[in-house]
Order: C-alpha cells, then structure tokens, then sequence
C-alpha cells in the first residue's frame, strides 16, 4: 500500500528565483513596511485582477472582518452563519456582538435567506455571510432583506477569491467583503488578506483604521489597529498573482476527475459548478451518506487516513457548537438542522494546484470501494 501522504491542501508558491530580486529591491530601499512600493502594486493588481475599484491590503484575513465591523459601527446582535470557519464569529464576539446564528440551505451551506427574516430583532444591525468554499451567496435576496430592515451586509469572502456570477465579481455584493490570503487558500501572501469597499471615503476609513487610526503624522481619528501587510509579503503576492489563473485551471482539472468518477458512487454527494458562476476550486467537500454509502463519515476519513490519504472534515464541528457559544439561544440544534447534516457528513478531499493526476487516482481509490 503507497504510504506517501497526500494532504488536503498544498500552498501556491512562487518561483524562488523571482523572488529574490524583489527581495534585493526591498534590501535596497530599506522600505519594509508601512505602504511601500510592493503594498502600493499589489493593491492596484489585485484591484485590477478582482474587478473591485476599492481594495485595502491586510495582515491576516481575520482583522478585515474585525476592522469591518468597527468601521460600520456594527452594534448588538449580527445575523451569521454557523457552518464556516471560527474566524467569521469570533470576528463579531472581539467587536462585543452577539452572534445569531441562522441555518443554512442544505445545497449550497450557505445563510439561507428564507430563514433570515425570522432572527432579527430591534437589536440587529448587520448579517455577515459566508460565501462557503466559494459558493456564491444568494447577495439579492440577502440585499434586499438587509434594504427592508436597514442593515449592513460584510461578506466573509474568504473563500471566494476570484469568483464571479454573470461576469461580476462576488466581492461586489454588500457594504464590504473581506479576503483572506492565508497560506491554504486558493491565493495566498502566506498570511494575508483584504478589504473591498465601494468607495474612496470608506477605503480611506478603513486605511487609517488599519494603521492605528493616523490620518497625518499627529492626527489620530479612530482607535484603530495595526494590521498593516509588509512588504516582503506584498512582493510575494504579486509573483503568486501571476499564476493564480494557472492555479485555479488545474484545479478546475481535479474537481473535472472527482467528479466524473464520485458521481458513480451511491451515497457520496459533491458540488456541481453553476454555469453562471466562474468557480475557483478552493475546495472538494464530499458529502457523506452514511446509509447509502454504507459506512459513516469518520470512518471513511479514518480509512482514507489509512491509505495516506488526508482530507479534512471542513466545517466541522459548527461554530455553534465550541464552547464560547453553544449557550446561545440561536446556537440550539433544533434550529440548525441543515448546517449540522452538513457538518456531520462532510470530507473535503485534497484539492490543489500541484496535485498530480496520479494523486487525484489514489484518492478516488481511497474513497470508492
Ligand atoms: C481562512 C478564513 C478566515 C480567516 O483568515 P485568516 O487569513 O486565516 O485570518 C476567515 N473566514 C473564513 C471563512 C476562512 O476560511
């Protein structure tokens, strides 16, 4: 048995000798951090690659949804799903809000917008969805919700670099949408993220929010934070965005090779691209049918262990269900019975762009009996 492991994901890295004269000019200029040269062209090539007039580089992709919340001076309780990474909600209880968490549709795992209307109180302020494994969210519907009752959208973009609906960027929808760029994703500046807004006043908000609150050398106008990128990262982003492109066609290639084969498999269900929707591949959930397929959900992923094969159960288990918020009323399993089935049966499958054909051919034999 072929023992050699094969993770869920693999980072995109540039090619090292590109690398390295970006590095000499930063050496040159001494300018390391701050709005460099490097922070200054990834802004402006990534405003140009995602289509959005407005973008702000950060440090991480979980201080845009914290800066975010301040910048709208979101208050009380936020509409969110339970079914995405911690981050989303943690965002919310570092802001000192409460999470109200709102199932899921059992299709997509994304907030399902029948269900929002239902949550909201005079305490609502906002509703932060998640675009799951970049799963585009139904924005209309969540739009014209949020217009009805006088809240602010943030889109927890963090999946969805590069997604598009009819041509136009997801990151379009809402009062803002943040990008995370973290090592595992499908674009990364090994820790990295951003914020797009929709205009300049909100963009220059948020830069003085990012850098302590300084709008001059002794004007402060905010208790803001530091979550400045430097510039060795913004380089280094810039290289990777030259072959993200590449990146996501190969990935397209592999979800093509799961799927032509996993739909023969009774009991085992994945996504189908949306003709609409220009995907990006950032992951390969599987669901498991535990009858259908004859076994449960941890026992194929310890048996995929076993043939060195390593996915990972995204997202589980629920937000809702860690400890800083299983005593929320909205928390209640009886409320989120979609999101659980999903957390409860879910195996992403490794999914990157190096991964070889023949890898792709070990990890369909590990999961088709
Ligand atoms: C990765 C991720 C984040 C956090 O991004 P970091 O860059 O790791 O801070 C936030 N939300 C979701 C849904 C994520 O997957």
């Amino acid at each position: 048995m072929d023992k050699r492991q094969i993770t869920v994901t693999s980072p995109l890295l540039p090619p090292l000798e590109e690398f390295i004269p970006y590095l000499q000019e930063i050496w040159d200029s001494k300018w390391i951090t701050n709005n460099g040269s490097f922070h200054k062209r990834l802004e402006q090539a990534l405003s140009e690659y995602l289509d959005v007039p407005y973008i702000s580089l950060f440090t991480n992709g979980t201080l845009p949804l914290i800066t975010a919340l301040q910048a709208l001076r979101i208050t009380g309780e936020v509409i969110t799903t339970p079914y995405s990474f911690v981050a989303t909600t943690h965002a919310l209880w570092w802001n000192g809000i409460k999470p109200v968490f709102v199932d899921v549709d059992p299709v997509t795992g994304n907030l399902d917008p029948d269900k929002i209307e239902a949550a909201i109180t005079p305490k609502t302020t906002a509703i932060m969805p998640v675009h799951v494994y970049g799963n585009p969210c139904d924005t209309a519907r969540i739009k014209e919700i949020a217009d009805t009752y006088g809240l602010k959208v943030i889109y927890d973009a963090a999946h969805a670099f590069g997604v598009e609906v009819n041509g136009e960027s997801v990151l379009k929808a809402g009062d803002m949408s943040t990008l995370s760029f973290h090592a595992t994703k499908v674009y990364n500046t090994i820790e990295g993220g951003a914020l797009v807004m929709h205009s300049a006043e909100a963009k220059q908000h948020i830069d003085y929010l990012k850098n302590f609150g300084f709008a001059g050398e002794t004007k402060v106008v905010a208790p803001g934070i530091n979550s400045k990128m430097d510039e060795v990262r913004a380089a280094y982003g810039l290289l990777n965005l030259k072959q993200v492109d590449t990146a996501i066609e190969r990935r397209k290639h592999v979800a093509q090779m799961y799927r032509s084969e996993l739909s023969k498999v009774p009991g085992i269900r994945c996504f189908e691209d949306i003709p609409s929707v220009r995907h990006n591949y950032a992951y390969f959930p599987i669901f498991v049918d535990e009858k259908e397929y004859g076994m449960t959900r941890d026992a194929l992923y310890f048996k995929m262990q076993e043939k060195g094969v390593y996915g990972r159960r995204y997202f589980y288990p629920l937000i809702s269900d860690f400890s800083t918020y299983r005593g929320l009323e909205s928390a209640r399993a009886e409320n989120l019975p979609n999101a659980r089935k999903l957390a409860d049966s879910v195996i992403c499958l490794p999914m990157f762009a190096t991964l070889s054909d023949e890898e792709v051919g070990r990890v369909l034999e590990s999961v088709v009996k």
